[in-house]
């Protein structure tokens, strides 16, 4: 592990920090284990391997830390911060979990399922009901302790990897609202992959609940998005989803090292005599250094087979090239790693069977934890890195590998496509390690490569890990975070029934009745019913129905029916009622004192329509179980009972046919909860509710309340007033001030208009 050393000098607040009040704020860093582990050979804590810890310890801390880390040993806190030798700025809590609790917790579900899954390895992963419970205690347990640990005011949560990824949705069900940032330092697979996982949904959701969400490379956070869009049906933009009324940022945040730590360490004398006495053990040798921790992901079977590859084809290189690979031990009581390192060894053994001479040993092979100035040695002794991931996170060893190179005798890295690594260094060599001889290729050209074209390639990623070290990383993460926990303070209150006795619903509402007109302004489908598979199914309940007649009679709500619906269909549902009709989107008015119908559009309709129709004709034969509504100024395809993915691609192309061809027509395009529509322009629900403001009501005396739930309800919450009362129905984005989260408590929210 590369840690940097401590240092008590703060350097210069860069650029990306919060403001001086912000910066006081705790970060409080969460992982599955503490950066430190009790060695019983050798007595005592040590700082742990691997690249969550490598690059957490290699950020310079300016600021308190609480670290919390869970065990299954009752650990003494101070012990372990005074191994990391940082203990003055890091407070270290170790949250002692059960090893019952902790076995399948870790082992069957993180390891067993998560890891290989994220990864691509499904064929590794051993499915395990039991074990998802004990991944939710655990999160639930370390949520728990968080809730006791901080303060909503003082501290900045950010939580580590996939271990944890229910954590937030735990904490905000307790109702703490703070900074919850989750970062993932392993691949988000393709939607394909992530859609085996039975839990995939919950998983989702419940990653929602962070304000930022962090990956290394831009791919694994559009894998993200469109695994929310097939599994959830939320849409997002490329860096943020709105979700139950906040938004959930999300950033591409590629990890990085301790450069100057490193750079200096790698110059050290220490190093340098190391490094001298394997140059004279290697003297005519070309060396090329492996350093994996144990794992299928990092594809050492392949790098095997590479070298294997290169000894056959290139006969000049065999005795005078050897690979050393060191293999850091990892889960080793975990069969399948136990598996995997006897195929390995097994593997080893026979290329040096094969290739070795009396003088000769074709793989140097190090099955342990290397100290740290021994491994920049090798870095430096070595002419190149061999990194054969099939797939990685990010991949550490790689950036580290830079930082240790001297420009006299450089060696290069060759860097597998499917390393995170490699969007950030676009001077190694990438490689496809599944492509064995191109590779084997690759590395004969990488070991005769002119010392000076290597060493200014090194020199061009050194400069750019100069800068952007592993500090840098958390910064902007951590300065994100702050922004988003900012940004994701709820845009929409929601209402929660039983209401509390003193909740500013109850006060809105009393202004609302204290004015001299009061109006209902409602939607039909998904809010005044619920959504039925065929249009014609849906029907108004009679307590709904009640409800209405008593707002209106007893409570002087005049209620407007505003509808997508044409006007023969309101009237069936309400013909007994004295409601006002607006049917359309309010491009037809049913005006009760007047008792007629009224038009509010004025532009001709045969000339879009029947082209309109032509069109959605072609995309009903071809969608099962889609249909078209026809209605005097619109024409709806609905794909409600269709085939999810194939009739949304349908609804796109639909989509962009009727906007060209309707193009200079006076209708607009519209899309909605599984519908398109083509509508005369002036069809808006948004248009209606300002014409009814002008002109059918005291504008100066008179209140309304609306709710809606699809997306031609925006329009009308937008044409209200401040001092009107809008209430979006369901979850998604919306521009309405209120919402209830569900179609049923809707009725419930009447009630409490007619009671309040
Ligand atoms: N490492 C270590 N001891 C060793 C070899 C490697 O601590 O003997 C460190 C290495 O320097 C790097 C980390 O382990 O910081 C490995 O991180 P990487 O991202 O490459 O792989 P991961 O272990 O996270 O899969």
């Amino acid at each position: 592990m590369w840690q940097a050393p401590p240092s008590k000098s703060q350097p210069p607040p860069s650029k990306s920090q919060p403001p001086l009040a912000e910066r006081g704020k705790r970060w409080v860093v969460v992982s599955n284990r503490l950066p430190a582990h009790y060695d019983t050979r050798k007595r005592k804590f040590v700082i742990s391997s691997g690249g969550l810890v490598s690059s957490l310890l290699g950020v310079n801390y300016q600021r308190p830390i609480l670290w919390l880390g869970l065990t299954t040993e009752s650990w003494d806190a101070k012990e372990i911060a005074a191994s990391l030798k940082i203990s003055d700025r890091i407070e270290v809590v170790p949250l002692t979990v059960a090893a019952e609790l902790y076995d399948p917790y870790y082992n069957k579900f993180c390891n067993g399922v998560l890891w290989p899954l994220l990864h691509y390895e499904t064929h590794s992963v051993s499915w395990d009901f039991d074990a998802w419970q004990k991944y939710q205690k655990v999160n639930r347990l370390v949520a728990t302790t968080l809730l006791k640990l901080t303060s909503a005011n003082d501290d900045l949560i950010w939580v580590h990897d996939f271990h944890l990824m229910l954590v937030a949705a735990q904490l905000r069900l307790k109702r703490q609202r703070q900074g919850v940032g989750f970062f993932l330092h392993v691949p988000f697979p393709s939607y394909e992959i992530f859609r085996q996982l039975p839990f995939r949904s919950a998983i989702l959701r419940a990653l929602l609940n962070f304000d930022l969400i962090g990956f290394h490379d831009y791919s694994y956070l559009m894998h993200f998005t469109q695994t929310l869009h097939y599994v959830l049906g939320i849409n997002s933009s490329f860096n943020r989803i709105h979700f139950k009324g906040r938004s959930v940022d999300l950033g591409v945040y590629p990890v990085s090292i301790p450069t100057a730590a490193i750079n200096k360490a790698a110059r050290s004398k220490r190093v340098k005599e190391i490094c001298a006495n394997y140059r004279r053990r290697f003297r005519d040798k070309k060396i090329i250094l492996g350093v994996d921790r144990l794992d299928y992901i990092k594809g050492i079977d392949l790098k095997l087979d590479i070298f294997h590859a290169f000894l056959q084809g290139y006969p000049d290189y065999r005795s005078k090239v050897s690979l050393i690979q060191v293999i850091v031990p990892s889960r080793t009581d975990v069969p399948a790693y136990q598996q995997l390192k006897e195929n390995i060894e097994g593997r080893i053994g026979y290329i040096n069977g094969y290739w070795g001479k009396a003088d000769y040993v074709p793989i140097y092979y190090i099955y342990n934890s290397m100290q740290f100035h021994e491994l920049l040695a090798l870095c430096q002794l070595s002419d190149a890195l061999l990194i054969t991931s099939k797939r990685d996170g990010m991949n550490l060893v790689a950036l580290e590998y830079v930082a240790a190179q001297m420009p006299a005798q450089p060696g290069q890295v060759l860097l597998s496509e499917f390393a995170g690594a490699v969007s950030i260094m676009p001077n190694a060599i990438a490689i496809n390690p599944w492509h064995v001889e191109k590779s084997a290729a690759q590395l004969q050209h990488a070991l005769q490569e002119d010392h000076e074209i290597i060493a200014a390639r090194n020199a061009q990623m050194l400069d750019y890990l100069q800068d952007y070290t592993g500090g840098e990383w958390a910064d902007s993460f951590m300065t994100d975070l702050l922004k988003s926990a900012r940004r994701s303070v709820k845009l929409v209150e929601d209402i929660n029934f039983p209401l509390r006795k003193n909740s500013p619903l109850l006060e809105k509402i009393k202004k609302i009745k204290a004015h001299r007109q009061r109006f209902l302004f409602v939607d039909f489908d998904g809010t005044l019913v619920p959504i039925q598979p065929r249009p014609e199914q849906a029907a108004i309940a009679a307590e709904t129905l009640q409800a209405l007649t008593t707002l209106q009679a007893q409570q002087g709500f005049a209620v407007v029916i505003v509808s997508g619906r044409d006007r023969n269909f309101l009237w069936q549902q309400f013909a007994s009622q004295t409601f006002m009709l607006a049917a359309e989107h309010g491009a037809e008015y049913y005006d009760r004192q007047q008792e007629c119908w009224h038009s509010l559009v004025s532009s001709p309709q045969d000339s879009w329509l029947p082209l309109a129709l032509q069109m959605m004709e072609y995309y009903r034969q071809r969608v099962p179980s889609s249909f078209i509504e026809k209605k005097a100024y619109s024409l709806c395809w609905h794909y409600r009972n269709s085939p999810v993915l194939y009739a949304t691609y349908q609804a796109r192309k639909l989509t962009e046919e009727l906007e060209f061809g309707l193009a200079n027509f006076p209708a607009v395009v519209a899309s909605g909860k599984r519908i398109v529509e083509a509508k005369a322009i002036e069809a808006s629900k948004g248009a209606f509710t300002g014409w009814f403001i002008k002109n059918c009501m005291d504008a100066a005396d008179a209140s309304i309340v609306a709710l809606g739930d699809d997306q031609t309800d925006e329009e009308l919450f937008i044409a209200l007033r401040p001092h009107d009362l809008s209430i979006k129905v369901g979850m998604e984005e919306t521009k309405a001030a209120w919402r209830l989260s569900e179609q049923q408590d809707v009725l419930t929210f009447l009630r409490l208009l007619i009671s309040a």
